[in-house]
């Protein structure tokens, strides 16, 4: 089991309140309460919420029947279990009653934030967004362990793919096959798995669906799945027989943008320098209005976050950030190619997480 350190989490999310003029930080769903006390709540209806105070206690509030789910973690966090016949947020608005500002989690229901705004009416709430992406986006040793262990099951699976047989077979069909690899591999969640075959390749995010592959197609296999809690995320381009000299052009485009864009990553240059880096190769080969999303995403304990790589970001990369580099050019009624690797930023520039080969690999 690894080990996070929680304490040094917590110190920070202290600094931060501070930074941002804040008093307490309130989490309810979504990663960043597995993040800040390693318990991964239940999307349910009843309120679990961390109360996590500038100066103070740290408190979980959660539904009693859920407390057998929460390791304790003694000198860190309370935790406050409530009966069905208590009232969630009385006790949360109890321990964050003289807070003057309020930081809340991006992804609280809206009607628990509502409750507290009655709760609390001489309170101030803002998002915390600008808390988690602080902490969050600065991985530390542990988490891109996961996240390389996480790129070696996707690797994995993509070498498999190489020698497997998609022709007579739906998109669905190899999608779920891809799945079945991934939980092979560890993945404790399949979080999703594209096949666009022939023209349905043109579609950046189309869902496998019933086309069956055929002789001469292209076919995008985009997937992703969770490794202790860590996405991956990887493309590779599969083809049904030789590839005409067409698509062999394209792919040699999307590949060299992929290069490109590796190859400006380090620290101190900003994120829209990495997606320049990308699509002014697209753009030079001809291609760049079929080059119609940005170049990557931050990823960790959610399979999209900061930092995003795209036109207008400024931030500086920084040693320890994980994101997608997956340029792409779609040909509407034709066909699409695109490449994806997960990189971390190093003192050195960009280390990949996903390693299996990037050229087209010729199936059956
Ligand atoms: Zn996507
Ligand atoms: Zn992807
Ligand atoms: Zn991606």
């Amino acid at each position: 089991m690894t080990m996070f350190d929680y304490k040094s989490r917590l110190s920070r999310t202290r600094e931060e309140l501070e930074r941002l003029e804040a008093d307490v930080l309130l989490v309810s769903l979504g990663s960043d309460l597995p993040y800040l006390t390693g318990y991964d709540a239940m999307p349910l209806e009843r309120l679990t919420m961390a109360v996590i105070p500038r100066d103070g206690v740290a408190t979980i509030v959660v539904p009693e029947l859920e407390v057998p789910r929460v390791e304790p973690r003694p000198g860190l966090f309370v935790i406050e279990p409530w009966s069905e016949t208590d009232d969630p947020i009385a006790i949360v608005a109890s321990h964050a009653r003289s807070a003057g500002r309020a930081l809340i989690g991006d992804q609280t229901w809206a009607v628990f934030l509502l409750q507290l705004q009655q709760a609390l009416p001489d309170t101030s709430f803002g998002s915390a967004r600008p808390l988690s992406e602080a902490l969050r986006i600065i991985k530390d040793p542990e988490e891109i362990d996961l996240l390389r262990q996480a790129g070696e099951v996707a690797d994995g699976v993509a070498r498999r793919l190489a020698s497997h047989q998609f022709a007579g077979k739906s998109e669905a069909l190899v999608s779920q096959e891809v799945g079945v690899m991934l939980e092979a591999g560890g993945n404790e969640s399949v979080e999703f798995a594209i096949v666009g075959s022939g023209p349905n390749g043109a579609s950046p995010h189309h869902e496998a669906g019933d086309r069956v592959i055929t002789a001469g197609d292209p076919i995008v296999v985009d997937f992703g799945g969770r490794y202790r809690g860590y996405n991956s995320d990887t493309t590779r381009m599969f083809h049904v027989g030789e590839p005409t000299a067409r698509y062999r052009e394209v792919h040699g485009v999307v590949q060299a943008a992929q290069q490109a864009a590796f190859d400006a990553v380090r620290p101190g240059v900003t994120a829209e320098f990495v997606d320049a880096a990308a699509r002014n190769v697209i753009e030079d080969a001809g291609y760049g209005d079929l080059f119609i999303h940005r170049t990557g995403h931050g990823i960790g304990l959610d399979a999209h976050e900061d930092p995003y790589i795209v036109a207008g970001n400024t931030q500086h990369l920084e040693p320890g950030m994980a994101f997608s580099i997956e340029p792409g050019i779609y040909l509407p009624g034709e066909f699409g190619v695109r490449i994806e690797d997960i990189v971390v930023c190093t003192n050195d520039g960009a280390q990949r997480l996903n390693n299996s080969p990037r050229d087209v690999a010729i199936v059956e």
